[in-house]
């Protein structure tokens, strides 16, 4: 099985936190993500971009176990376009190793640049706690989270109707629903992936904490630009 051998190779490489190299335990789970690759090296990442790119650029970040929060330190680019993509490798390798000399640095990944004008970034996670158990989290997401704190939590395994109520419980449901004349987003796509990633928390009792921040949500779908996780 594909997600077994996401969280097994991540014990192997003796680390309990993992970054977006973990993007096939989504995958593995039906949760929809960008196309992304993880390159070594700027020829890599060169050829990673020409495939990826389709006209807007691509973005890049660093994979790091040492690095929770990559735009903190400057280690993730968007719209960048094929000719400044081996320049930018060597920047995010560089700042990373400014922030932390002795990071383990994976690589970079090259993904899929989304269009976030019509786009709502929201934020999946389940968070293990003593008393509840398993907790999942739904709310708004991105540089938002922290500032509105707009979520809610029910406890793993969420149901459909339970899943559903999350996305209507929060306050900026609204804005998810096309508050101020935007288009209404995929809010069955929400609901679904809340549910897929309470089954995969469920399978997985190893998983301690998992944020899938930003989930991104447009009239068109979902998708799950960026995931951050600790094991046992
Ligand atoms: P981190 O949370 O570690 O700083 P993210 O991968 O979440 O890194 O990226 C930070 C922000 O960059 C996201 O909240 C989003 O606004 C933007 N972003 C990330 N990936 C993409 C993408 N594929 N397309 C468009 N914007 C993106
Ligand atoms: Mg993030």
């Amino acid at each position: 099985e594909r997600a077994r051998e996401v969280l097994e190779s991540a014990k192997r490489r003796d680390t309990n936190s993992l970054g977006v190299e973990a993007m096939d335990l989504l995958d593995a789970y039906g949760i929809p993500t960008p196309e992304g690759e993880i390159v070594d090296g700027e020829t890599e990442a060169r050829e990673a971009a020409e495939r990826i790119d389709d006209g807007d650029g691509v973005v890049m970040k660093i994979v790091s176990p040492d690095i929770l929060h990559k735009s903190d330190i400057g280690g993730v680019e968007v719209g960048v376009p094929a000719e400044e993509v081996a320049d930018t490798y060597e920047d995010l390798v560089t700042r990373a190793r400014n922030y932390q000399s002795d990071a383990t640095i994976l690589g970079v990944q090259i993904q899929e640049m989304l269009d976030l004008d019509a786009a709502t970034e929201t934020i999946v996670g389940m968070n293990r706690d003593p008393q509840f158990g398993p907790l999942v989290l739904f709310g708004l997401g991105g540089i938002f989270v922290e500032v509105l704190e707009d979520t809610t939590v029910k406890v793993a395994p969420v149901s459909e109707p339970e899943a559903a109520s999350m996305v209507d419980e929060i306050e900026s449901a609204p804005l998810l629903r096309g508050a101020r004349g935007r288009d209404p987003v995929d809010e069955a796509g929400v609901v679904e992936t809340i549910q897929r990633l309470s089954q995969l928390v469920t399978d997985f009792p190893a998983i301690l904490e998992l944020d899938i921040n930003p989930l991104v949500a447009t009239p068109d779908g979902v998708s799950a630009v960026d995931v951050r996780l600790t094991i046992d």
